[in-house]
């Protein structure tokens, strides 16, 4: 096993570990949280060694990066895309991203529900009180529910969200949480949660993710 390798499943066995022990604490089971491990700016030969190690669900935040890595990996991955959308990238995005966790406007759900057969959405919320990286408004949530679900070839997954800098990352999982709940409302099967990265995954675990997505913690700085 090269250094690296070996550098990424210590990495990997004590995230694996905290994750498990994140669970246990809430009553939650392990099982129900899936691992996206994050490759952005990572080389494909670490994504290879991810693949080594059991790892299926990769992360990617810019179609130029996504595009070139996932067709080098075996087609058991899961591609997620979570960076922000440019519409003239949609159509390469929904070639390679399994499932895009970052739809916050309605006409990029529309472009990608006629691109594609079928695929796999999350609704990325924002909550910020300034919103600048992304995500719908929760006062306008009910309203891009109703718009996204006339887009019957789009799965709404559920809701993903990026903590706030500056904000403890609970009060931002508690509020996601909620916002979750309040879709469900409109789409009882969407009950997934997208949140939690390297600084924070705990307080999201704690707080009901489903899908928790990280990078650094596995891979490095970058
Ligand atoms: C980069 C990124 C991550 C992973 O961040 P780390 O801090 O490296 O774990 C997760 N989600 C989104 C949306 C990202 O942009």
């Amino acid at each position: 096993m090269t250094l690296r390798k070996l550098e990424i499943q210590e990495n990997l066995q004590i995230v694996n570990s905290r994750i498990g022990l994140a669970a246990k604490t809430c009553g939650r089971d392990p099982s129900e949280i899936t691992l996206i491990v994050v490759t952005k700016t990572f080389p494909t030969s670490d994504i290879e060694a991810l693949y080594q190690l059991g790892i299926r669900n990769f992360g990617e935040n810019r179609d130029q990066e996504g595009s070139v890595k996932a067709p080098e990996l075996p087609d058991d991955c899961i591609w997620h895309f979570q960076g922000q959308i440019q519409s003239n990238k949609l159509k390469s995005i929904a070639n390679w991203a399994d499932v895009v966790h970052s739809i916050d406007d309605l006409s990029h759900a529309s472009k990608l529900s006629s691109l594609v057969d079928q695929k796999d959405i999350f609704i990325q919320v924002s909550l910020d009180d300034q919103p600048n990286r992304g995500g719908v408004d929760p006062e306008n949530l009910e309203e891009f529910v109703s718009g996204i679900l006339a887009f019957k070839n789009l799965n709404l997954r559920g809701a993903m969200a990026v903590a706030p800098l500056g904000q403890e990352p609970g009060t931002a999982f508690a509020r996601l949480k909620e916002l979750s709940n309040q879709l469900q409302k409109f789409h009882p099967k969407a009950d997934e949660i997208s949140a939690g990265m390297s600084n924070d995954f705990e307080s999201a675990i704690a707080h009901g993710a489903t899908h928790i997505r990280i990078g650094s913690q596995i891979l490095g700085v970058r």
